[in-house]
């Protein structure tokens, strides 16, 4: 049969559907307004040429935009019904899709992505996010977050080019969902289809000021998120950038969620559907030109089918037609920048010099534009950058594993989290994996799949918070059970309700002198923290013992040691100091004065110990922890006495014990609480779960010494977390004891480990440590707080960082939803499909 040569004829979408012009205004108050910075020409990256040119923001024009949203937050926007704003969500996604065609134009022309990917992809999502958050806004006590959830206020955005419109919806739809007003930041080299989506608005009615979009480069967005008028900051970007944010706003208290970058792993085991898989590993790497920050970069293939995988794959990627992404035939378009584009070659450059052997695409590429061919790059080892860094281009680097084992430890063998994806038959391996993967989404016989029904976003330095769905709207939210983070000013070491409440127990004259002395002491403390305002900067000091009835006998005095990997190591400091149990104690001990080594001796524990208690099943959790509170009940006494006897210290007991109670009944809860399933537009089976974050860093309440300490850390262990607990500096001994108590418990060695000393001496190096995922900060006086957030930063940790507390109230959700990471899982259903794409 004569060899037939198929090509394909250019079908050149028209640029004139883009209606371009020649000049473009931000949207500030509901009006397209000249910014007071310099405009910039927008490029199209395919050819080049200028498209447009863009006025900026300068700070002046933030000021406006933010007073802007704050006047429609507290104006007309609040005082519509939740299903208007649902209306006007609606009207939005409606007016997307009605524009599709001229949106997928632009976008292709800004952004160098080919068209048949903004037309099927990045526009119909965008507006999916619309219509779904449409009909969240009257429905969000239904959300999980209790039934008086409220709007942040106004919500500062930064989004990147990969997805302008796409992440633009990604942002406000759930933002104005929730009631919040918002002012967003587009990427300067992408600024034309949010300002296309600000006419939709426009033309939508929305109440001026409700969505504002400022354009310009980093520095506006720096201005944007500093700006003292923002309640809530929203980034998707680089990790260095949102780094640099975090710390930024330590101390600030603002709600923060980012979305960075990825090095995700597709890992193909022997028995996967090859044809399939090659189809997913180009989509997942090539899709976008591989600016995707969940882009399948790391291909991890079993080594008995390595060879195979790659010559289909590399027959597969010739194939692949690269060039004017217009041209509806187009699979590859241009990279975004001269600078991105820069970026790849010095990675690619990295790759030959370290040693991996280069294979690329020999397809043409056109004259003029910023392109690169697609690139495989084999003997790959995990030292090398193309294995660690993010190219964000069309770069794939191949390495091979033997065992799943060995296939696990190298895909988590990354600071990021954001994405896997998993090729095989065997189903029990695909949930076997997909829960062994520290990654947010997981993508089993598929690759690169979206829904706004479905959350995403990433662990580890991929950043926190998720988008999409019921987990997507907790950003936006105020809830009841979050009290708010202080600023560096306020006191949140002072627990007025407790001491109220107890007061108010106590009402009456109390007829022992202990009870007296109690009574005096909390309604001394009470009043000199109100005296004093909001100020109480100082760490707590010691709580001045009180005198309790005395026996005559003389007791053996203790020295308690810390508790690390269940045992009970003396501190390598070799210091101790006198401490007593509580408020009017009589108790004295001494105990260890912990140290940095200590701090970090007690993080290799909690490590070690994190396999085995995160894989424990849900019920072996829930016994073990109702086993510890059987145990707590035994020493009740023991500990009423500690923490000076009488009934306010008998009352706190109380409560402590029915909190771990309480905690012990969640562990079985979570998943059904705070997962779903996702009724994803597509034959995919998809769903949400939660899994622990892994080791969390938890500073007591130096004021309440018990109930403080088992509210801290029983919602953080009933998670599936390791906890690191720096116990009350003045109070510990409650602390010691209730370790005395886990270590004869079930609890597996390292699960806790409690630290007693100066929480603010180990607490720095524990922010800073690379191997910390997570800070609980309720016990820190507010203006070291910022300190320790700022340390945060350096590997975005999640923070916790609530208000004052009153222990003694029936706990919420938000101790326990700071520690859980959402895992999106996703599998076709039926036949696996070959088709590329990004889905929908
Ligand atoms: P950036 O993180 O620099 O940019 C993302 C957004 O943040 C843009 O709007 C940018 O503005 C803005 N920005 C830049 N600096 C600041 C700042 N200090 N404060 C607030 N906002 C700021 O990403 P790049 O575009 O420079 O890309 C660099 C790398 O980041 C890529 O190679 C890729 O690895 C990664 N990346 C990851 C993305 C993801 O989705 N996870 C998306 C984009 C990039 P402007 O662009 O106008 O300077």
């Amino acid at each position: 049969m004569a060899h037939l040569d198929w090509e394909y004829a250019p079908a050149p979408e028209s640029a004139a559907v883009g209606r371009l012009r020649e000049r473009y205004q931000m949207f500030v108050g509901g009006r397209f307004v000249d910014g007071r910075g310099d405009d910039v020409k927008t490029i199209n990256p395919a050819t080049e040429e200028p498209l447009a040119s863009v006025s900026t923001a300068d700070a002046a024009d933030i000021d406006d935009a933010v007073r802007a949203a704050r006047t429609a937050f507290e104006g007309p926007w609040s005082r519509l019904t939740a299903a208007q704003r649902g209306t006007y969500l609606f009207r939005i996604a409606r007016g997307i899709a009605e524009r599709a065609r001229e949106l997928a134009v632009v976008e292709t022309l800004d952004n160098g992505k080919p068209i048949k990917e903004s037309r099927d992809v990045d526009v119909p999502t965008a507006s999916a996010h619309f219509f779904h958050h449409a009909g969240w806004a009257d429905k969000l006590t239904h959300a999980g977050y209790g039934v008086s959830v409220r709007p942040l206020g106004v919500a500062g955005q930064v989004i990147p080019w990969n997805f302008p419109l796409l992440m633009a919806a990604w942002k406000i739809a759930p933002a104005l969902a929730a009631g919040n007003t918002v002012v967003i930041k587009p990427a300067e080299t992408t600024p034309l289809s949010i300002l296309l989506l600000a006419e939709i608005i426009a033309d939508a009615d929305l109440p001026p000021g409700v969505v504002n979009v400022v354009t310009g480069a980093g520095d506006v967005g720096a201005a944007l998120v500093n700006h003292p008028g923002i309640d809530k900051v929203a980034f998707t970007g680089s990790t260095e950038v949102g780094r640099q944010i975090q710390a930024s706003l330590a101390g600030t208290g603002r709600k923060i969620t980012l979305e960075l970058g990825g090095k995700a792993a597709n890992i193909v085991f022997d028995d996967a559907p090859v044809d399939q898989a090659v189809e997913g590993i180009v989509n997942g790497i090539f899709f976008n030109q591989g600016h995707v920050c969940c882009a399948g970069s790391r291909l991890l293939v079993q080594e008995s089918v390595a060879d195979e995988v790659v010559g289909k794959l590399q027959a597969r990627i010739a194939t692949l037609r690269v060039g004017d992404p217009m041209d509806k035939n187009t699979d590859v378009g241009a990279i975004n920048s001269a600078g991105q584009l820069a970026t790849i070659r010095s990675l690619t450059d990295a790759g030959d010099a370290e040693g991996a052997v280069r294979w690329t695409s020999p397809c043409p590429l056109p004259d003029r534009g910023f392109y690169f061919a697609p690139t495989v790059f084999t003997r790959v080892s995990q030292s090398m950058r193309i294995a660690r860094e993010e190219i964000f281009g069309p770069v794939l680097s191949v390495l091979t594993f033997r065992t799943p084992d060995e296939a696990i430890t190298k895909a988590n063998n990354t600071p990021y989290g954001l994405s896997a994806g998993v090729w095989t038959e065997k189903g029990s391996r695909i949930l076997g994996m997909a829960s062994a993967l520290r990654a947010g989404v997981v993508w089993a016989n598929t690759f690169n799949r979206f829904d706004p029904t479905a959350a995403f976003g990433g662990y580890k330095e991929s950043g926190f918070g998720r988008e999409g769905g019921r987990s997507g709207l907790a950003a936006y939210l105020d809830t009841d059970d979050e009290p708010p983070a202080p600023r560096a000013s306020d006191d949140d070491t002072v627990l007025d309700a407790v001491v109220e409440s107890a007061i108010a127990e106590l009402a009456g004259t109390p007829d022992n002198p202990t009870e007296a002395a109690v009574l005096s002491e909390l309604v001394r403390r009470s009043t000199e923290r109100r005296g004093s305002g909001s100020c109480g900067s100082a760490p707590a000091q010691p709580v001045p013992a009180v005198a309790a009835p005395r026996s005559t006998r003389v007791g053996v005095r203790k020295t308690y040691k810390l508790f690390i990997g269940g045992a009970f190591p003396r501190s390598e400091s070799g210091r101790t100091y006198p401490a007593t149990g509580g408020v009017g104690g009589s108790i004295r001990a001494n105990v260890a004065q912990g140290s940095r080594k200590d701090a970090r001796d007690a993080v290799l524990a909690a490590r070690k110990a994190f396999g085995t208690w995160s894989t424990a099943t849900a019920y072996n959790r829930g016994q073990v922890l109702y086993r510890i509170a059987e145990m707590l009940e035994g020493r009740r006494e023991q500990f009423v006495d500690l923490l000076g006897g009488g009934f306010a210290n008998e009352r706190l007991v109380n409560a402590a014990i029915d909190r771990w109670v309480h905690y012990a009944g969640w562990t079985d809860k979570l998943a059904a609480v705070f997962g779903s399933a996702n009724p994803v537009a597509g034959p995919y089976f998809s769903f949400s779960t939660p899994e622990p974050t892994g080791v969390v860093v938890a500073v007591a309440p130096a004021d309440d010494p018990l109930l403080g300490l088992v509210g801290v850390l029983a919602p953080i262990i009933t998670a599936g977390n390791t906890a690191v607990v720096l116990a009350s500096q003045p109070a510990p001994l409650a602390a010691v004891t209730l370790a005395e108590v886990l270590a004869t418990s079930d609890l597996p060695g390292g699960v806790v480990n409690i630290l007693t000393g100066d929480p603010l001496e180990m607490a720095p190096h524990l922010a800073a440590h690379a191997d910390v995922n997570a800070l609980d900060l309720t016990g820190v006086p507010g203006p070291a707080r910022a300190e320790l957030e700022r340390a945060a930063a350096g590997t975005v940790k999640r923070v916790y960082s609530p208000g004052p507390q009153d222990f003694l109230r029936t706990p919420g959700t938000a101790r326990l939803r700071a520690f859980l990471e959402i895992k999106t899982v996703w599998h076709p259903t039926g036949a696996v499909s070959l088709a590329g794409g990004g889905g929908y």
